[in-house]
């Protein structure tokens, strides 16, 4: 494409399209894409970025993949959309299969939506209406993290992190949660008493009122990019049984594989009472979510006034997503993915350990698939994103966080590259 391809793009772009947590006009630079291969991303003049990011770390498998493409091309022939009220599919009832027997024990139910955020709505739903159920309406508030992240809904943002979540800017209208303090054990350390302290009395002292608690297991993602120890999760399910309050887990950015283990659950052995999966569900090629619940759930539900889960999106569980879901499924489990995910681990660790040294650097952490620098200070976007796209790399920092989420199909080579840019262009700050 000429100069002129790119500066339309950039231009209608600018006119006429509103951006993620940007301003309508007057925002940072985006960069035009016209196609996307491997690991790779085109933009409109030529140039190739290697992709950091596997698009908000849905991508495991690249982009442009033969056999999700095939998956896609041969749903859309049998059928692309059907409603889901009072008809199944396929596809639908494969995938669904699929995760109840990829999930632990006891996960025996999926209801489809259509992202992230909607899964997490539809799990507080789950629990909210399981309480009525049992008579005890006033089990409606939920119990999450501080540092957490599950999605850009009112629902979802109410379990957000209360300061990094933009709470004050939503006043009332977002349902008033409790927060207990983000786990400060270490993925490799030990979680004393003293750290489920203050959680502990949280559930103590309002456990009447609390439907559930609701976490990112080991890895919190978008509220920080923290990794904490698997007994944590240990000591919380322990917490909720004796409290007697559910316990939902948020492996939407943890889900297939990104952590080391298919699901970040398996570090702990710990099976919650609903789970919500996403992101990488359908290999970045969709948008596609599952909330799974066990069977005390469905009976609970069964239960309550309505008699059913009162949810349904119009587009749940789309064929073209589902079967496209299976195919990225069974590629992942086709390929020996966990001797992947270690060798990214090992490649990311070594590659952005160089950061140390650096004085604006405050740690480099790195689990699974995931790589980690975080600064004193956050970053200015605007001087940032153009160095990385020069040194032809796609990274997108947010606040004190430099990241790299790669697809698990990035070569030695190219992690190299991606490391030693994400080093240099923190060197230069
Ligand atoms: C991305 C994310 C969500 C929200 O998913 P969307 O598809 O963006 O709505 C929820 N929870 C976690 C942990 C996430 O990483």
């Amino acid at each position: 494409m000429t100069d002129n391809a790119w500066d339309n793009l950039q231009r209608g772009d600018s006119e006429a399209i509103w951006h993620p947590y940007a301003p309508a006009v007057g925002g940072p630079d985006v960069f035009p894409v016209v196609s996307a291969s491997g690991v790779r991303l085109e933009l409109a003049d030529g140039r190739q970025l290697i992709d950091g990011m596997a698009s908000w770390w849905c991508a495991i498998h690249g982009y442009n993949h033969p056999v999700l493409n095939r998956a896609v091309e041969s749903q859309l022939h049998a059928v692309s959309h059907v409603m889901f009220g009072g008809l199944t599919h396929p596809p639908a009832v494969k995938l669904a299969q699929m995760l109840v027997k990829l999930t632990p024990p006891g996960l025996d139910r999926v209801f489809f939506s259509d992202s992230g955020s909607v899964a997490v709505e539809v799990a507080m739903k789950m629990a909210i209406q399981y309480w009525h159920g049992l008579n005890r309406p006033e089990k409606h508030k939920l119990l999450a993290l501080r540092n957490g992240y599950h999605g850009d809904t009112i629902g979802a943002m109410s379990l957000c992190d209360p300061v990094t979540g933009m709470h004050y800017l939503f006043g009332d209208t977002l349902p008033k949660q409790l927060f207990a303090p983000a786990p400060q054990c270490s993925f490799d350390g030990p979680c004393t008493d003293a750290e489920m302290a203050e959680i502990t009395t949280l559930l103590s002292d309002h456990s009447h009122e609390i439907a559930a608690v609701v976490l990112e297991p080991i890895v919190q993602g978008a509220g920080g990019m923290r990794f904490y120890s698997p007994e944590y999760l240990v000591k919380v399910r322990a917490l909720c049984d004796h409290y007697d309050v559910l316990l939902i887990f948020d492996e939407i950015a943890t889900g297939f594989g990104r952590t080391g283990k298919l699901f970040a659950l398996e570090h702990a052995g710990v099976v919650p009472d609903i789970l919500c999966l996403g992101k990488a569900l359908t290999g970045g090629y969709m948008t596609l979510a599952a909330t799974l619940c066990n069977e005390r759930i469905c009976s609970g539900i069964s239960n309550s006034e309505a008699g059913a889960f009162m949810h349904g999106p119009t587009f749940m569980a789309n064929p073209l997503a589902c079967a496209t879901a299976i195919a990225s499924i069974q590629l992942l489990l086709s390929q020996p993915w966990q001797r992947t995910v270690q060798r990214l681990q090992t490649e990311l660790a070594a590659g952005l350990a160089p950061a140390r040294k650096l004085e604006s650097v405050a740690e480099v952490r790195t689990l699974g698939a995931i790589g980690v620098i975080e600064l004193k200070e956050p970053v200015d976007m605007r001087v940032v994103q153009p160095l990385f796209v020069e040194r032809g790399v796609w990274v997108r920092p947010f606040g004190k966080l430099v990241y790299a989420m790669p697809p698990y199909v990035m070569g030695s080579a190219d992690v190299a590259t991606l490391t030693a840019a994400m080093v240099d262009v923190v060197a230069q700050l």
